[in-house]
């Protein structure tokens, strides 16, 4: 599962992996000048290997996320990510020319953002919608820069979860500060996402209910009735 723990780990790993090849290009470039074939060369080259980088770096985020083995939906969803976030980097290599040594290796660090993301999204995937992921761009004031991670624990019965919020040291957005303090956890049974009884205290039901836009939409909130989820954020999260 993806806690914040071991994806910490694996972002310590992936960061010096994908400065590794722009490393590479700027030692070239100060050997040989910018406007020459030599550069065009290694930009190419910096372009194959950052590919073949981001390809290995999110199945390795996949993995994690989805406790060691990707079924067809789930390698299908990482085919997805990939190739979208291909698009990305081919701006970037194409940029490469343009932008300082500093400027590239910072550009890396974004890469892992959408690395976090592909191993959240893995390990929701068995749950019923979620009302909000991380990095969920149109429900989280930090949108597709948040920091946290999903900590998702399998309950003893068919369909039955708990899912918390685990809010990074580096996130302090409201919204998220609302999720993790509204899903301690978000408990999962049946399938159906029910209202546990750590959401005891009506000012945080308020809380989170207010930053998912369900207060009209559930006027007359009980301690178990059933929050209707967001079929269309999964795969806008990535
Ligand atoms: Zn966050
Ligand atoms: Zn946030």
């Amino acid at each position: 599962m993806p806690t914040l723990a071991n994806l910490a780990v694996f972002e310590a790993s992936a960061l010096p992996r994908l400065q590794q090849p722009i490393q590479v290009y700027y030692r070239t470039l100060d050997q040989v000048g910018k406007p020459s074939l030599e550069a065009r060369v290694a930009q190419s080259l910096a372009r194959v290997e950052m590919e073949r980088l981001l390809r290995q770096l999110h199945t390795e985020a996949a993995l994690i996320g989805a406790n060691g083995t990707l079924d067809p939906d789930q390698r299908g969803i990482l085919r997805d990510i990939i190739s979208n976030d291909l698009r990305y980097l081919n701006r970037f290599m194409d940029a490469l020319p343009t932008l300082t040594r500093a400027q590239a290796l910072a550009r890396c660090q974004a890469y892992l953002t959408t690395l976090r993301h592909t191993a959240n999204e893995m390990a929701a995937l068995k749950l019923p919608w979620l009302p909000v992921y991380p990095g969920d761009r149109h429900n989280l004031i930090c949108k597709w820069h948040c920091k946290c991670a999903l900590d998702i624990k399998k309950v003893n019965g068919v369909g039955n979860w708990d899912v918390y919020w685990q809010r990074s040291a580096r996130e302090s957005c409201s919204t998220c500060r609302a999720l993790e303090a509204a899903w301690r956890p978000l408990r999962i049974r049946g399938g159906k996402i029910v209202e546990g009884q750590s959401l005891s205290k009506a000012s945080e039901i308020r809380a989170i209910k207010a930053v998912l836009g369900l207060l009209d939409k559930q006027p007359t909130p009980t301690p178990d009735h059933v929050i209707t989820p967001a079929a269309d954020l999964r795969h806008t999260a990535a």
